[in-house]
């Protein structure tokens, strides 16, 4: 199990003590600069209370979006902070910067319970080049640093990776349980422990396989992946999405695992990538010319409906269908009312941006034993993979 100082330790005075927190609040917001889903927020209340309660001066620190380093106007952390403000029912004052003298003199100004909100840290270019000039102002701003953000933890960033380096450095309460739960079912699943995985693409879950399929008792695919694993066998996939470059991979690892790895025996196939598209359910070998497959078919669905009814651990994500149309989306919900009708019967960890706003439409929001905050995150930490903010814990300075 993975080891890292805790903000829980006992030994721990945070009363007075200003402590920088990152967190994942990198919300979607639209056009109009309105918050459409406060999930990862809401997430972090349970940290952020504690931080509250325990007296410390919350400097609250985050991304959000894609702004390459210079400051985009729709990106900026107010409308987070006014969010968590509401969500709190506590006060967070947003800054529009991060260092230099006005933030110092801010942080300065603080008051025990008291909470900060940075500015976006990604419009600074040393945020995503771990740059170690940038992480050790940020350090410079606090007593201690804790890292609660999960889902950026594969990232070497400076404010998660480089500032450990010149600050006593923590886990948060929800990167705790993140990697617990994640830990949990990797080494010492109770069995069966399968593992289901959708999404477009096989290339960045190569890895994954391989690593799983000495853990799982079995993979079940779907998604566009599974094309690329029918290909490997010589069929004709027709018009569906796969991956040229990936057959090879794929064929080994079905030489490899084969008896575990479960791929659809039926799929939906469209005309074209629309939802009023003609569409007919055929056997996987037999996809007429032209046509591509969008999702799973039924008898997949019955398949997977009983590995699951059976299991007693599963991991599931990417979803197994272009959920985003009604039409192809059946397939995806089946699974997401199987895997949550046995939570309490079995520990039910899901997780990826598309699988949770999937499970959301499904109406199956909170259902599941644990909902992970990461996407890449969690499929790197499955893969065996060391993440750099984790490790950057394990091995800083407290
Ligand atoms: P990923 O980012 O790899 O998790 O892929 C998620 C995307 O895969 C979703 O937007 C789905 O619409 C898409 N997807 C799932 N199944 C298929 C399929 N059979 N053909 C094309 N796209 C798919």
């Amino acid at each position: 199990m993975v080891k890292f100082p805790s903000m829980k330790d006992k030994n721990l005075e945070l009363s007075g003590k200003v402590v920088l927190l990152r967190e994942d609040m990198n919300v979607p917001i639209d056009e109009s600069g309105l918050i459409t889903d406060d999930s990862r927020i809401q997430e972090a209340l349970t940290t952020i209370r504690y931080l509250v309660q325990k007296g410390a001066r919350t400097v609250v620190m985050t991304h959000i979006g894609r702004p390459g380093g210079k400051v985009v106007e729709n990106l900026r952390t107010e409308a987070v902070a006014t969010r968590l403000s509401i969500l709190l029912k506590h006060e967070v004052k947003a800054l529009r910067g991060y260092v230099g003298s006005e933030v110092e003199d801010a942080v300065k100004r603080m008051k025990d319970g008291e909470i900060l909100f940075l500015e976006n840290l990604r419009f600074q270019p040393g945020e995503e080049a771990n740059d170690d000039d940038f992480a050790r102002k940020l350090a410079a701003l606090g007593n201690f640093y804790v890292n609660d953000a999960f889902a950026v933890s594969h990232r070497a960033n400076a404010s998660v990776a480089a500032i450990t380096e010149h600050i006593p450095s923590y886990a948060g309460l929800l990167l705790e349980k993140e990697i617990k739960v994640l830990a949990a079912a990797l080494e010492k699943p109770k069995r069966p422990f399968i593992v289901i995985l959708g999404g477009a693409k096989v290339s960045d879950k190569i890895g994954l396989i391989r690593n799983l399929a000495s853990k799982a008792d079995k993979i079940l695919i779907g998604g566009a992946m599974m094309f690329t694993f029918y290909k490997s066998r010589g069929f004709d996939v027709a018009a569906s999405k796969f991956e040229p470059d990936k057959v090879s991979a794929a064929d080994d690892l079905l030489n490899e695992f084969g008896d575990k790895i479960m791929l659809p025996v039926d799929v939906v196939v469209a005309e074209k990538f629309a939802n009023d598209s003609r569409v007919e359910v055929v056997v996987a070998a037999e996809i007429p010319k032209g046509w591509m497959g969008l999702d799973i078919g039924p008898d997949t669905v019955e398949r997977f409906r009983r590995e699951i009814s059976e299991a007693q651990t599963i991991i599931w994500n990417g979803p197994l269908g272009v959920f985003e149309f009604s039409s192809f989306a059946g397939g995806t919900f089946a699974v997401a009312n199987a895997v949550a009708s046995m939570t309490g019967k079995a520990t039910t960890v899901i997780g990826g941006g598309d699988t949770l706003s999937a499970v959301e439409k499904a109406g199956l929001k909170g259902k599941f034993s644990h909902s992970s905050t990461g996407g890449g995150a969690m499929l790197e930490f499955l893969e065996g993979k060391e993440l750099p903010g984790v490790v950057a814990l394990t091995s800083s300075m407290p």
